[in-house]
């Protein structure tokens, strides 16, 4: 794989002295950024409020034994265009750990829910998919291959979108106008091209987004993306990716050290710190803080002005839910599943079927269900207990087998937007328009004074590990750079002076 980087490489070396920062936060954003300010010549310390480093990349182990099988409950797949993320991969030496993610409907056995409430295998979707369209389209005298590329971008908005995206029509008569022109012969894959790949489709026709919706169309870039097969994983978890970053780190990584307030002062920044049940205040000469909003609006903040104060209340954050269970073994090979994803529907909306790596005796991992949105609240509201009981239900619908006796052999569950450091699983801007998403990012990322805001809410590509090197490495440019007496209050001061 050849990887290209975005990361500027061309400042090793530091303007002026070396500082000393402080960051708040040990996800990708703050230990991205941590390493780059070293690498710079700078001091780092981090503070972590929690006793694990990686934030919102979290890959549970079933045990402790070697190889054991691990559930990604945060971040699991990253989309080669995402070349930073690649970068630090190949930089780690990790590349040799890059295999290929076998993403939702990717496996011609792979099941779909379709109306009458049934289950379709992916090869034998297309007719009652095509049957499910509107009639006014299906009667119109497309070409059978229109008519499927329709269905096929409907079943897939269907099974990634929250709820409030399926409600509106996804393919319109427009759309097909244009695609009917196209020769989407090339374009046919799966199982005697019963599908379509309709990223390669957008990618060479971007034209076609003219016509779909406002708001299909900034959520389209997400749905093609996950459903590509241009995306990728780390074989032995995404933790790799944050696990290296943290060894390469030489100055002191805090765990349990949680923040609770923060106060920007003329020449620095107070943090109020909660540790081993004492709170003391810590006077730092620079902060990163990566800290993600919901959080951040529940501490102190002093000496912030009042549009930053706005956008840390305003920023909204989406809920999502994974369950995952350890399985004694993946029965699902036995119906001729080899990965990928099943559109489950239900509260239980995606099933995902990850790759068994190493010893088959330690079991395989199911990732029973994966809900954004008003579905991941859904079934946030369950109790621990009844949730279970419900995922159970559902997905043995498709896999009877999952009810044996033993089958299943432990259970985890992550419910984001309950989550205690982060309170949501991502900032997602799907219902605003480009100008409004820039000036959002715009609003999070501006610092005050010394104290400086990473995180993927910082960035263009939010809800991705992208977006958050994206913003760690803008506030390290922007660190790197700062003169002491060039914030708001020091220009206040020398307006004063003079
Ligand atoms: C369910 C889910 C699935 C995802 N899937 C993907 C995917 O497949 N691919 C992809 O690229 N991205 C995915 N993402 C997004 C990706 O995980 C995030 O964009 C990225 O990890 C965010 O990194 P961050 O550093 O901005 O924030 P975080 O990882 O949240 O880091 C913030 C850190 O601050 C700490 N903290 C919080 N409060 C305090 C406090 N008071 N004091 C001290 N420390 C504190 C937290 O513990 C955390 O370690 C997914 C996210 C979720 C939730």
């Amino acid at each position: 794989m050849s990887v290209t980087s975005q990361t500027d490489e061309r400042s090793d070396h530091t303007s002026g002295e070396p500082k000393t920062i402080t960051v708040l936060g040990a996800g990708v954003a703050g230990l991205v950024a941590a390493y780059e300010l070293e690498r710079r010549g700078h001091r780092v310390r981090i503070l972590e409020g929690s006793n694990r480093i990686g934030g919102r990349v979290h890959t549970y182990r079933f045990g402790s034994a070697k190889g054991a099988q691990f559930a990604e409950l945060g971040a699991m797949r990253i989309p080669i265009s995402h070349t930073r993320a690649l970068h630090y991969i190949a930089k780690l030496g990790l590349l040799n750990q890059v295999r290929e993610f076998r993403t939702i409907l990717s496996d011609d056995d792979d099941l779909l829910r379709v109306k009458d409430g049934g289950y379709v295998r992916v090869r034998d979707a297309p007719k009652a998919l095509v049957s499910a369209l509107d009639p006014g389209l299906t009667e119109h005298g497309y070409r059978y291959n229109t008519l499927l590329f329709g269905s096929w971008l409907n079943a897939c908005l269907n099974a990634v979108a929250p709820a409030q995206f399926r409600d509106h029509p996804n393919v319109n008569a427009d759309l097909l106008d244009l695609v009917d022109r196209i020769d989407l012969e090339p374009y046919l894959c799966g199982d005697s091209g019963s599908k379509v790949d309709l990223h390669s489709v957008f990618a060479d026709h971007p034209y076609l987004r003219s016509v779909c919706s406002g708001r299909h169309e900034r959520f389209l870039d997400d749905v093609l993306m996950e459903t590509s097969n241009a995306i990728f994983r780390l074989r032995h978890g995404t933790d790799a990716l944050t696990d290296g970053l943290a060894a390469k780190i030489r100055g002191p990584l805090l765990l349990g050290h949680e923040v609770v307030g923060l106060s920007v002062r003329d020449d620095g920044v107070v943090v109020g710190v909660r540790h081993g049940g004492m709170t003391s205040s810590w006077h730092c000469d620079y902060v990163l803080c990566t800290i993600p909003f919901p959080v951040l609006r529940r501490l102190r903040l002093d000496g912030f002005d009042d549009d930053k104060l706005s956008v840390i209340h305003e920023t909204q954050y989406w809920p999502a839910t994974k369950i995952a269970f350890h399985c004694r073994e993946a029965f699902w090979t036995a119906d001729g599943i080899t990965g990928g994803a099943s559109f489950t529907g239900g509260l239980v909306r995606q099933t995902y079927y990850p790759p068994v790596e190493g010893d088959r005796s330690l079991g395989a991992v199911l990732l029973a269900s994966y809900t954004i949105g008003p579905d991941a609240e859904k079934i946030s509201k369950l109790d621990p207990v009844t949730r279970h009981e419900v995922i159970v239900t559902e997905v043995s619908r498709m896999h009877p087998r999952l009810r044996e006796p033993g089958m299943i052999l432990a259970t985890v569950s992550q419910v984001w937007g309950e989550h205690r450091w982060s309170r949501g699983a991502a900032t997602i801007r799907w219902t605003q328009d480009a100008a409004t998403c820039e000036e959002q990012r715009q609003a999070a990322a501006r610092p005050q004074d010394r104290l400086f805001f990473a995180g993927e809410h910082c960035s263009s590509k939010p809800a991705w590990i992208e977006g958050a090197i994206e913003s760690a490495i803008d506030a390290v440019h922007s660190i790197q750079w700062h003169e002491p007496f060039s914030g708001r209050r020091s220009a206040q001061r020398l307006r004063r002076v003079v």
